[in-house]
């Protein structure tokens, strides 16, 4: 399998049509396909495993965006923290805390969003509705001062039901406005939801990040 240049001009088409952002989601990819997407003009990639991330990012060009959009233990917050772009799967605030400390070792401000539990699965990480209101509308957010919260990143279930996915999706937006209300609006501006089964749904309920993988690269095949 390698890269699907045509489905990738068709996407990007689609996205600056609506002006929401392409993350091309490499995780177990060869270095190979990421430059054939390099060399047509995409410059932001998402990974899942540090280590992979971390290996990548060695031998890659420097002018890659790199998006950690798994689930980060604190303990590997370290690895990235020197040149990771923007941390999608924030959900705890051992986590925030974590990178803090790390963003000022290295001397720099690390982007990230905050992830919410909108599916119904008990395996997808998360901070639910409440807890995270709790969090932006205490003033606890203000001590992290080397973390910028862009916004916020959901996933939904995975299920063929298009009408449980979109309101998964409505209701994230609507969690989306109402932070947006409160956080300072020039900073807090990311929505990043929708992957390759459903990212035309994600852009209609007012996704502005969306994480395409197989549809770009081809399907996974994780080793035996
Ligand atoms: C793998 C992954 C994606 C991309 O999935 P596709 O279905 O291949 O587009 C997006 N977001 C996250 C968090 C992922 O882990």
């Amino acid at each position: 399998m390698s890269v699907n240049t045509t489905v990738f001009h068709q996407i990007k088409k689609e996205l600056t049509a609506s002006g929401v952002d392409l993350i091309a989601v490499s995780k177990t990819k060869p270095n190979k396909d990421i430059i054939d997407l390099y060399e047509i003009g995409q410059r932001d990639f998402g990974e899942n495993y540090v280590q992979e991330l971390v290996d990548k990012a060695a031998s890659l060009p420097a002018d890659i965006h790199w998006h950690f959009i798994g689930h980060l233990q604190s303990n590997k917050v370290k690895f990235i923290a020197p040149f990771v772009h923007l941390i999608h799967g924030v959900d705890s605030e051992k986590l925030l805390q974590e990178i803090n400390k790390q963003a000022l070792k290295n001397n720099r401000v690390i982007d990230v969003l905050l992830q919410v539990h909108i599916a119904t699965e008990e395996t997808k990480f998360g901070f639910d509705a409440s807890s995270l209101m709790e969090l932006i509308q205490s003033n606890r957010l203000i001590q992290y001062q080397n973390i910028s919260v862009k916004g916020l990143m959901g996933m939904a279930s995975f299920t063929e039901d298009m009408n449980k996915v979109k309101t998964e999706f409505a209701s994230l937006s609507q969690l989306f406005q109402q932070v947006k209300t409160i956080l300072p609006a020039n900073s807090f501006q990311t929505l990043s939801m929708g992957m390759s089964s459903d990212y035309a749904l994600a852009i209609q309920q007012g996704s502005t990040m969306v994480r395409i993988g197989s549809l770009l690269f081809g399907a996974r095949e994780y080793a035996k």
